[in-house]
């Protein structure tokens, strides 16, 4: 039997989505662009998908943009703050995802942004007074970029207050929020969010779907160019069926997020006891006030017997991960 513990990595299909998946393969083929009635079909399973994202996030609809993952939305975010919106400072945290370190070090090479990394304390929470701090200093124009939650020790940020910081000083915030969209609720009429991305493959959705949220405010020209789909903010024929997943997958979660979370914390509680019976001097990682349930990150000291734990985990016929799969 294989028991798969590795949801922060990616998901798998929700049989709700797969549903909605098949029958959008199945029957809207159509290219969005296109004028006739296949063509207009797709786009109206395009832009039902859009609105259903918009109420779930209070957005307006003009403001989410379908993307490839959420890889490319925070590329697409990070890149064009700095290319569009004259932004020279980054600040951001060490304890972000890949795609946004990398992005932030790609323009450290090439463009004169001044890069500011948080400090994070054992539990990963950056300090929100040093970030007070550094914005003290609003004569450069500046991007914020911190996550919702992390993906490897499940540790919250109060994206309120970062927020909030950022409004106070003028400056414009980018949240990551694959591991928390549709989990928590986000309303984006409310919070002081310039841009805020999220995957599909993180809540039982599509792979190779995401999107991003880009305030009104904000223009910012596109990462990929070419026939000018998505209002000439992302070139590339829609994913149709992905983006009719993705937004299932969004709506599923966010109506069933009590069932949800209480069936996270019923597995979670039962996986704590059994592990701690064990004589493994197990300590847990991340925040202990302001987590994400789903994620459990602990650490066993190295002995001989869990020497090789991730290779007998999978032995043994358990996906688990000893950190983030990219
Ligand atoms: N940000 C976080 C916090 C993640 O966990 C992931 C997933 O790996 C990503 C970004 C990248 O998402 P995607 O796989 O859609 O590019």
């Amino acid at each position: 039997m294989k028991v798969y513990l590795d949801n922060a990595a990616t998901t798998p299909l929700d049989n709700r989505v797969l549903g909605v998946m098949t029958k959008t393969m199945e029957t809207v083929y159509g290219n969005p662009s296109s004028i006739h009635a296949m063509g207009r079909l797709a786009r109206t399973t395009i832009e039902d998908a859009r609105k259903r994202i918009a109420n779930q996030l209070k957005a307006s609809q003009g403001e989410i943009f379908f993307t490839s993952s959420a890889t490319e939305s925070n590329n697409t975010a990070i890149q064009g703050a700095i290319r569009d919106l004259g932004v020279q400072r980054v600040i951001s945290s060490p304890t972000e995802h890949p795609c946004v370190l990398n992005t932030i070090n790609r323009i450290k090479e090439v463009k004169s942004v001044q890069i500011e990394m948080l400090t994070v304390d054992r539990h990963g929470r950056i300090d929100i007074e040093e970030l007070k701090s550094l914005l003290k200093d609003n004569t450069i124009s500046t991007l914020v970029s911190v996550m919702h939650a992390n993906n490897e020790i499940g540790t919250i940020q109060d994206i309120k207050s970062i927020g909030d910081a950022c409004a106070d000083f003028g400056a414009l915030f980018h949240c990551d929020t694959v591991q928390t969209i549709g989990k928590y609720e986000i309303d984006l009429s409310t919070s002081n969010i310039s841009f805020l991305s999220g995957s599909g493959h993180k809540i039982y959705g599509p792979k190779g779907a995401g999107f991003l949220y880009v305030n009104g405010n904000n223009i910012i020209r596109p990462l990929i160019v070419g026939g000018g789909q998505e209002r000439n903010m992302r070139s590339g024929t829609e994913n149709t069926y992905g983006i009719a997943g993705l937004a299932e997958a969004l709506d599923n979660i966010s109506e069933n997020r009590a069932v949800y979370s209480a069936k996270i914390n019923i597995l979670v509680d039962r996986f704590k006891a059994n592990i701690g019976a064990l004589d493994l001097d197990i300590q847990y990682n991340g925040c202990p006030e302001n987590y994400l349930p789903h994620i459990v990150n602990l650490h066993v000291p190295r002995t001989e017997k869990t020497e090789m734990i991730m290779m007998n985990l999978d032995i043994y016929g358990i996906c688990a991960s000893a950190g983030s799969a990219c």
